[in-house]
């Protein structure tokens, strides 16, 4: 394929990837933009193997590659739960990390990389050499941590180390000497001791980075790393002198910093807080071990049949699906009572957080995996101020989400955020197996309230009941 061929398409499969962000920005279009991404990297991979930078001898190992990579995706993507989704999302963010590590060491010792090029030419390649092991260093280490908070692996408190802030500031100063011994090195050899040093420190900061963050603020660590992966990649693209890679690099990166900010702003913090980590411990209360919830009060626990009565006598319902659906797997059955409900003439809706789950648009994926139709299905800010007219708010396996200490008291470890007010509806009822906590470990208040009715078990049993004792 001559290098005029490769260029467009490379051209087609940027357009590709930009259609596919696009598509995935709302459920309804999803479907497309995913065909849209998978066409475009296909098209990429193609064009790059059968380019002129790839000779005979080097498409057999790549060939052979892609099988291996292949069957392991396969196996991953058939085998992996959703409720594991966002540990192996963590975990490939990883993975890119490392390539970046891994590509940024291969092109400095390479001894053809510098061929034709000028003293300012070279300069500038190692910079990108540097700045790519830099920030490719920090992901793999990072995500690494991520992948053991998200898997409950590593505990979800921040660690909080003594003058934490100076020790980053030292950090920093530190990578920029050896960025200077590094650029000014006069040989391959000497520039590498800087080289491995700066690795070192950036893999320490990315542990340090995401050990201080705490559990509440774990949605925006998850999109942050993902920006993290897509800059990676794209210094790696710069290395190689690849541009569909700095293109689809600056895509990824910028999406997901777009993805931090609409994270932040839905838990109500700055961005600059949260990496600087502590929320969840620090000068609020410290947050409890999941599980260690203290009771305050009497709950009143109702059984499958007088929660069916309830939503029998409501000509209102909302829903509000959290962590506890994705385990239970309980998303079909929650639509059939929609259903059933829905023709019995009642409004039945859907209440979305955004940080509801463990990632970003869970709840709208398993909804959408049970054909929820989605013009019921509400973000918060749509439906926040319904919960006062609603007859009963049904909360499935949320927890966290629907706390009002978030609101009333100033100490709780996740005061500030947002949450969805169900408290208001004239019933609530919420389903789960315990009284433990959410993933913040923070107790709820909302299971004393009067209005308040607790369904014990797990969710996706206690609906197919519900469901029975609707029909029967
Ligand atoms: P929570 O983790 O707060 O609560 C989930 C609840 O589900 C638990 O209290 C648990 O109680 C219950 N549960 C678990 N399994 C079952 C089951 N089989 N049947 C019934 N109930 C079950 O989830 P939320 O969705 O309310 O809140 C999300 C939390 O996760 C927030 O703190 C958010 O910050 C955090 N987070 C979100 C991310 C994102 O991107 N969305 C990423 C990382 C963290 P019990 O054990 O008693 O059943």
């Amino acid at each position: 394929m001559s290098g005029n061929l490769t260029t467009v398409a490379y051209i087609a499969a940027t357009i590709l990837f930009i259609l596919s962000l696009g598509g995935l920005s709302n459920p309804e279009s999803s479907r497309r933009g995913n065909l849209y991404g998978m066409i475009g990297m296909t098209i990429a991979v193609l064009a790059t193997i059968l380019g002129p930078r790839v000779s005979a001898g080097g498409i057999a190992w790549i060939a052979a590659a892609l099988v291996v990579g292949g069957a392991l995706g396969l196996y991953l993507a058939r085998t992996v739960q959703m409720t594991q989704m966002p540990e192996l999302v963590a975990f490939m963010h990883s993975l890119v990390g490392l390539v970046a590590v891994v590509v940024g060491y291969a092109s400095d010792i390479d001894p053809t990389a510098g061929a034709g090029m000028s003293p300012a030419e070279i300069g500038i390649h190692h910079v990108e050499v540097y700045l790519g092991v830099l920030i490719g260093a920090v992901t793999l280490s990072g995500s690494v941590i991520a992948f053991g908070k998200l898997s409950g692996r590593i505990s979800g408190k921040p660690l909080l180390l003594p003058a934490r802030h100076w020790l980053n500031l030292a950090l920093l100063l530190l990578v920029i000497g050896l960025g200077h011994a590094f650029l000014g090195a006069p040989s391959i050899d000497r520039g590498m001791t800087p080289l491995i040093a700066m690795t070192v420190l950036a893999l320490l900061f990315g542990v340090h980075m995401v050990m201080a963050i705490g559990g509440a603020d774990m949605p925006v660590v998850v999109s942050m790393l993902n920006s993290y992966s897509g800059w990676a990649a794209a210094a790696t693209g710069f290395m190689l002198s690849n541009d569909l890679l700095i293109v689809t690099g600056a895509l990824v990166g910028s999406s997901g910093a777009i993805l931090s900010y609409i994270m932040c702003r839905a838990m109500n913090r700055h961005f600059i807080s949260v990496i600087a980590g502590g929320f969840g411990g620090g000068g609020a209360a410290p947050a409890k071990a999941a599980g260690s919830a203290q009771p305050a009060g009497e709950v009143v626990a109702v059984s499958a049949q007088e929660t069916a009565d309830l939503l029998k006598d409501a000509a209102s319902v909302i829903i509000v699906p959290g962590y506890g659906m994705a385990v239970a797997q309980a998303q079909h059955t929650v639509y059939e009572i929609t259903k059933y409900l829905r023709e019995k003439g009642k409004n039945v809706r859907f209440a979305i957080h955004p940080v509801a789950g463990r990632m970003p648009g869970h709840m709208n994926v398993l909804l959408a995996e049970a054909k929820v139709p989605y013009d019921i299905v509400l973000e918060m800010d749509e439906i926040n101020a319904d919960f006062p007219g609603t007859a009963v708010a049904m909360v499935i396996g949320a927890n966290d989400i629907v706390n009002p200490s978030a609101q009333d008291d100033p100490t709780s470890p996740i005061a500030g955020m947002p949450v969805l007010e169900v408290w208001k509806a004239q019933t609530t009822i919420v389903m789960k197996r315990s009284m433990a906590s959410g993933y913040a470990g923070v107790d709820n208040p909302l299971f004393y309230k009067e209005n308040n009715r607790m369904l014990f078990g797990d969710a996706k049993k206690m609906l197919d009941d519900v469901l029975t004792a609707l029909k029967s």
